[in-house]
């Protein structure tokens, strides 16, 4: 496994592995891998002839400054998971090689209103900093497909506008979030909830299970967040939004009759760690 740390030297290496007409899978990522980046591994080596990892912590998508502090680090066992996977290259570059100071990264992208909502909304900044990063890679590795996980499913909609706005040629690849037994997403920030709470976090997930019936049958919106939120009183939860939305547009819908693809998103704080989930409750592919 080849670990990158400049710029040119990957794009060296991306540049031979494309002469030679192998397809190259992008894996962008925070670190601090878990089993969730790592299924986003095994998709991509499947679709993809090498895989390139990246680990990247970006300063400019924390709206927090003490989330940035906080965000793990495991450098050491990030590196042997990637290698246990079998990825070819890892790129680990610092901010100065991302934004460099001698030219602006700075890109005229306008998410539209997509960002505005959710995590536009209660983390200001985030989408055009992810936005501008996943740009950047992407200029860098220049992949034929790129994966992300459905976890951030807002994330995903706004790379999918990303890449059509500026007509990328790269195939954005969308991988089912992995869930840990109790049925909390995977993530990052898992590691700093208490083993109590992280128990009792499942709960996120199932309620989302469960309000979909409801939904189908007719409860609105309100209702269900109404009840959903009733669920989470308890000691540590601070749910912050729920809204079921179209998933191709991101608009909010108030029935199931109200778009092909509808999607639940949430955001709630369990003790000091905030996690964000989301299901589609209803997908319905046209062709
Ligand atoms: P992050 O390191 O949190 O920026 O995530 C890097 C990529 O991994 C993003 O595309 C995430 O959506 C994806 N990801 C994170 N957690 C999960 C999960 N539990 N299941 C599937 N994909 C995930």
């Amino acid at each position: 496994m080849f670990i990158f740390k400049r710029v040119a030297h990957l794009q060296d290496w991306i540049q031979k592995k494309k002469a030679d007409g192998r397809k190259v899978g992008f894996v962008p990522t925070m670190g601090a891998l878990h089993y969730g980046h790592l299924s986003l591994v095994e998709k991509s080596r499947a679709e993809s002839d090498v895989t390139i990892v990246s680990i990247f912590v970006n300063p400019k998508q924390f709206n927090d400054p003490a989330d940035l502090v906080k965000y793990p680090k495991p450098i050491e066992k990030d590196l042997e998971l990637l290698y246990t996977s079998g990825v070819e290259a890892v790129f680990l570059p610092e901010v100065e090689d991302i934004y460099p100071s001698h030219h602006s990264t700075a890109i005229h992208f306008d998410p539209g209103p997509a960002a505005s909502t959710m995590e536009g909304e209660f983390r200001p900044g985030h989408f055009s900093g992810m936005a501008e990063v996943v740009y950047r890679l992407l200029d860098i590795t220049k992949p034929d497909n790129l994966f992300m996980g459905q976890k951030d499913f807002q994330q995903l909609s706004i790379i999918r506008k990303l890449i059509e706005d500026f007509k990328l040629p790269v195939n954005l690849i969308m991988c089912p979030t992995v869930r840990e037994a109790n049925g909390l997403a995977m993530s990052s920030r898992n590691v700093r909830l208490s083993p109590e709470a992280r128990d009792k976090a499942g709960i996120i997930h199932n309620s989302l299970v469960e309000a979909k019936a409801a939904f189908k049958t007719g409860a609105s919106v309100e209702e269900i967040r109404r009840n959903v939120f009733e669920v989470f009183k308890m000691e540590n939860f601070r749910p912050e939004y729920l809204e079921v939305v179209d998933g191709f547009t991101l608009a909010k819908v108030q029935s199931y009759n109200d778009a092909n693809q509808i999607v639940v998103c949430c955001a709630v704080y369990v003790e000091d760690v905030r996690l964000i989930d989301n299901l589609i409750w209803k997908q319905n592919v046209l062709n």
